[in-house]
């Protein structure tokens, strides 16, 4: 994979997850609050009940990006005043998204002191610039929203805007990407890989995973915040409502603050890089596998250079499509009965067939 220009100073980049290290301790970071700021009686029930669970970081939406008009945009900046009362009463930061050069200024003023940048916006380079441009002389914390569709580029773009402009703590949330297909399981397909390649080029960039935007159901918020801990994430940016029935957005996803509570006490976050003697060597087998994996993948290759070459001379088409339909179909059912998924066994014979096809025009 080619290395673009990157975020630079590393030192810049861990300032974040000190930042928040500092407040949550051993414990795992959670960012916690309602999807949006609807009233003050919700802002603050909600706050009181998780500031009580160790929550440091009240995250609530004032400014709402909505796919249609006409549905809760949000309740602007009546809301600030809701959030300083948590911040007075609680002691937890308050944390909002802006969207636009304007909210910036009153996010600033309201004295908001974490500030997001939700996922549409993050996929719009000149809405990023502009609202990197408005934050130049104010360093605060800055989590970033992957965007919606699965391109890390994009997401690492925002952040450098974001840093070249001043700001020293930078965040990544993982928030999932534009499902492709109409029966996925979740609200945003996962694409764990997109945020494992941001950790492999950033290693100590602070990502956060919020699984409520992932899930879109509550049902499925716990074992992907499970998941995302054991991976190795920084911590979870999760929406929690003191009645989420009755929530004026994204009321399928949000947990009471119980529900969190339970959450909570499922999570073991698990820091450090130390690699006992038995790990490193269940490594060396793994080490082992791959050397054999691209020594088979290029004795395939030979075999299909061969193909490619009799092919020409008998003037056959390089792509045979129901040749590969039955390569494919062979594939998933011996995939299958070693306990591998479809999906992953289609997905690598596509990569197969695609470098095959490469490898004989
Ligand atoms: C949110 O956090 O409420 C939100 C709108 O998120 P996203 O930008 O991830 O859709
Ligand atoms: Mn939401």
């Amino acid at each position: 994979m080619p290395q673009r220009p990157s975020l630079n100073t590393p030192r810049t980049i861990e300032k974040m997850r000190d930042y928040l290290r500092s407040m949550y301790g051993a414990n795992p970071v959670v960012v916690s609050g309602p999807c949006s700021a609807e009233s003050e009686g919700q802002v603050l029930e909600t706050a009181h009940a998780l500031s009580a669970l160790g929550v440091k970081v009240f995250r609530a939406g004032l400014w709402k990006p909505r796919t249609h008009p006409g549905g809760f945009e949000g309740v602007g900046t009546v809301g600030l005043p809701w959030l300083q009362r948590v911040k007075r009463e609680t002691g937890m930061l308050i944390a909002t998204e802006v969207a636009t050069p304007q909210h910036v200024e009153l996010a600033l003023e309201g004295g908001i002191d974490i500030f997001w940048i939700g996922a549409r916006t993050t996929a719009n380079p000149f809405a990023v610039q502009q609202i990197a441009d408005a934050l130049h002389g104010h360093d605060v914390p800055v989590l970033i929203k992957n965007p919606m569709s699965p391109d890390v580029e994009l997401w690492i773009g925002a952040m450098q805007r974001l840093q070249e402009s001043g700001i020293t703590r930078i965040g990544a949330v993982h928030r999932g990407f534009t499902p492709t297909t109409e029966q996925d399981l979740y609200r945003n397909t996962p694409h764990w890989d997109i945020a494992i390649e941001l950790k492999r080029r950033y290693p100590t960039l602070c990502i956060l995973c919020d699984p409520s935007h992932i899930a879109g159901k509550r049902e499925l918020v716990g074992t992907l915040s499970r998941q995302a801990i054991s991976m190795g994430f920084d911590g979870l940016f999760i929406e929690a409502h003191c009645s989420p029935e009755k929530a004026l957005s994204d009321a399928r996803q949000q947990l009471t603050p119980s529900e969190l509570s339970c959450l909570m006490t499922q999570l073991h976050p698990r820091h450090g890089d130390a690699v006992g003697a038995e790990l490193e060597q269940l490594r060396q087998r793994i080490d082992e596998c791959d050397r054999e994996l691209v020594n088979l993948l290029a004795r395939r290759m030979a075999v299909v250079r061969e193909i490619g070459q009799y092919k020409q001379a008998h003037q056959v088409p390089v792509v045979q499509a129901s040749r590969f339909d039955a390569v494919l179909r062979r594939a998933i059912e011996l995939a299958r009965s070693e306990g591998m998924s479809e999906a992953f066994i289609t997905a690598v014979m596509h990569a197969i067939h695609e470098e095959a096809v490469r490898q004989q025009i």
